[in-house]
């Protein structure tokens, strides 16, 4: 099986393929720092429990960082997209963007980033936004919408478009925490690539091993990566770098559904079936179709895949990253 050089996290299985560490970035009251507008934090149990060791964090709370303390004024949105304190005394957008520009350069090594939700400046959706005395707008001090997102979140999403990202509230869900999770773990798979002195060869065989995680993900997104890395040889390494990378991470965006997961759990059976005997493939057949039907977790047929492929040395398919993309012990797939 291949395994990563890096520093790796610990597995909790025997015989579980070592991860990457990704490197994720956080906001701070998260993980219970004492950061928020009244003095607060908003500790999240996923991330301070599960994930915790098995990523490098590196907190930011932009508003501690632009110099204002804690306890400080509440702050809010405004429709012109300033950022400004509940009673509209003091506008610290100025400072919130010159500092996300700032850092923008140290986060540009990161495999993801954790924004707190509902905060003016590290929201990422649906935050109210309040009137800026422009004709029509209600008076009341009630939002005029819901559309807006925080201003050091808004200018990092668009320095780093392909950077995985999502709030703590959406982490609640088990789909997108399960999807999250795994684009940060590819993301840095292809980083510790990417920052290893590789040949043309060695990103062939990366791509070689995501195949069926870029297929349940995104089939259009699968054959892009893969035209791209079959001219591995023939084009300049920053270039071919940029387009491979950016194509990676648009097809591990789209969503892996129901059918999708089916459609690749059954390619990776077709590639062992014929060497089974009748028993283990009807076996793993089953496991299939009672995932499709919601009657068994992604867990059950990946599990029997995972152990058939590893106990007969079918290598192509035991190294595929989309039978253990992440550690086991995150337990994230028996969810799904
Ligand atoms: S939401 Fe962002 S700005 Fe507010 S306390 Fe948390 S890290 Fe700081």
């Amino acid at each position: 099986m291949t395994r990563t050089t890096s520093a790796t996290t610990g597995t909790s299985a025997p015989g579980a393929r070592e991860h990457p560490r990704p490197r994720l970035a956080v906001s701070s009251c998260l993980l219970g720092a004492p950061v928020r507008y009244n003095g607060g934090h908003s500790r999240d149990r996923f991330l301070t429990g599960s994930l915790f060791g098995h990523v490098d964090w590196i907190p930011v709370c932009p508003e501690m960082e632009i110099g204002l303390g804690a306890p400080r004024p509440a702050m809010r949105l405004r429709t012109d997209g300033h950022l400004v304190t509940r009673d509209g005394t003091a506008d610290h957008t100025t400072a919130m963007q010159a500092l996300a520009d700032r850092r923008i350069g140290d986060l540009c090594d990161l495999d993801g980033y954790v924004l707190k939700s509902r905060s003016p400046s590290c929201g990422l959706s649906r935050l109210p936004r309040h009137a800026s005395g422009q004709p029509g707008e209600r008076t009341d001090g009630q939002p005029v919408d819901r559309t807006g997102r925080g201003v050091f979140a808004a200018r990092i999403r668009a320095a780093l478009p392909d950077l995985p990202t999502e709030e703590d509230g959406r982490l609640n869900d088990p789909v997108l925490r399960e999807h999250f999770i795994e684009r940060v773990f590819a993301h840095a798979r292809l980083r510790e690539l990417f920052a290893s002195d590789w040949r043309p060869r060695d990103l062939v065989a990366f791509h070689s091993r995501h195949k069926m995680q870029l297929l349940a993900h995104s089939p259009e997104g699968y054959r892009e990566t893969g035209r791209i890395a079959a001219r591995a040889g023939d084009r300049p390494r920053a270039d071919l770098e940029n387009g491979y990378r950016r194509a990676f991470a648009a097809a591990l965006a789209g969503r892996a559904g129901r059918g999708r997961h089916t459609n690749a759990l059954e390619h990776l059976l077709g590639f062992i079936g014929d060497d089974l005997d009748a028993t283990r493939r009807r076996d793993i057949a089953t496991a299939i179709g009672s995932y499709r039907q919601g009657r068994a977790p992604l867990s059950v047929p990946i599990a029997l895949l995972r152990h058939h492929a590893e106990g007969e040395h079918f290598g192509y398919v035991a190294d595929q990253t989309y039978l253990d993309p992440f550690p086991e012990d995150l337990l994230l797939r028996h969810h799904l």
